[in-house]
């Protein structure tokens, strides 16, 4: 039976070594960490996902300076906003919620962010400081991936890695701190030939394809571990289920995997918890740097 890698149980212990390092050192620093989210028009799925991180940030004692802007806000506002929080001494952490209404390019928001405070790590320097192995802010999904195999003692130098997506959100940075573990690491995507044959050779298969439930026992070799970062809400009977709400589902059929992959992330309750994690992380280890307290979260930055 493959082993079930818990990102909320994980979630929580991070979060309890967090709020215990925000409690023990807030006092040298003056203030507690702060983390500004900018939401922008209404879609569902983003309004869930930063109440999400809200509430993550308040459990363990990070101050929220979040805003929310009507859709047709136009890109210089947002800019004036984003400078007005880089020059807050107390904004520890930006993070622009994607994806944004369709006539705002994300690019020269991301881009206007202060490195320092990018808590979501996909800043071009910090991209650049991730590829250079330089300590910096790193792209939460994949750092929560890691996160997950570390605290899981999954063995990764060494082993075949194959990642399925190549997106900057999470396949390339997803390559880089795998082969920065010395894992030997492929990149699939859309336009590569024989998926199966690629995937049969990985001793880790990490599937950031965002196609619901593509992969299945024919891409696996047995002993795999398998880590499933695709999330989609599906009607129940789009998933063979009587018609009811929303299911959620990953990019890979876990059903047909308990026998053949050695460890598996669940979906929900993989990698999406630890995704949050990872912005809490990102800002408190930017609150060390910014008040000169003891940086001791590196075990966390890959
Ligand atoms: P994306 O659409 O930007 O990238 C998808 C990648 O998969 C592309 O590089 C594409 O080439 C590749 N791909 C698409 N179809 C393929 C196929 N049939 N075969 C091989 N490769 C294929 O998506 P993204 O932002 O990287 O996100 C991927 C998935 O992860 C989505 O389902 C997204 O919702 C999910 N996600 C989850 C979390 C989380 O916290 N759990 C965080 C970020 C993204």
């Amino acid at each position: 039976m493959a082993l079930r890698l818990d990102g909320r149980k994980l979630a929580d212990e991070l979060a309890k070594r967090l709020q215990n390092e925000i409690s023990i050192s807030s006092a040298q620093a003056g203030r507690p960490p702060g983390l500004a989210v900018i939401r922008v028009g209404d879609d569902e799925a983003s309004g869930v996902y930063v109440s999400n991180k809200e509430k993550a940030c308040k459990r363990i004692g990070i101050k929220s300076f979040g805003v929310h802007y009507p859709e047709n806000i136009p890109s210089e506002e947002l800019i004036r906003k984003i400078q007005e929080l880089n020059a807050n001494e107390n904004v520890d952490g930006i993070l622009l919620q994607l994806p944004l209404p369709k006539d705002i390019d994300p690019g020269p928001l991301l881009m206007s962010i202060d490195p320092d405070k990018d808590a979501d790590g996909l800043h071009t320097l910090n991209l650049g400081r991730l590829l250079k192995g330089e300590r910096g802010p790193r792209s939460c999904t994949p750092a929560g991936v890691m996160a997950l195999l570390v605290s899981n003692q999954i063995p990764i130098a060494g082993k075949r890695a194959v990642v399925i997506g190549r997106s900057i959100l999470v396949g390339q940075p997803m390559a880089l701190m795998l082969q920065s573990a010395n894992a030997t690491v492929t990149i699939a995507h859309s336009r590569t030939p024989n998926l199966v044959e690629v995937t049969r050779q990985a001793d880790l298969l990490v599937v950031a394809a965002g196609q619901p439930k593509m992969i299945g026992a024919e891409h696996v070799k047995p002993g795999a571990v398998v880590i499933d970062v695709g999330i989609h809400r599906l009607l129940s009977q789009e998933l063979g289920r009587p018609v009811g709400k929303f299911k959620l589902c990953g990019d890979v059929r876990s059903e047909e995997l308990s026998n053949i992959a050695s460890a598996i992330t669940p979906v929900p309750g993989g990698v999406g918890p630890m995704t949050v994690s990872m912005l809490l992380v990102n800002t408190v280890s930017r609150w060390q740097e910014h008040c000169g307290l003891s940086f001791n979260l590196v075990d966390l930055l890959p």
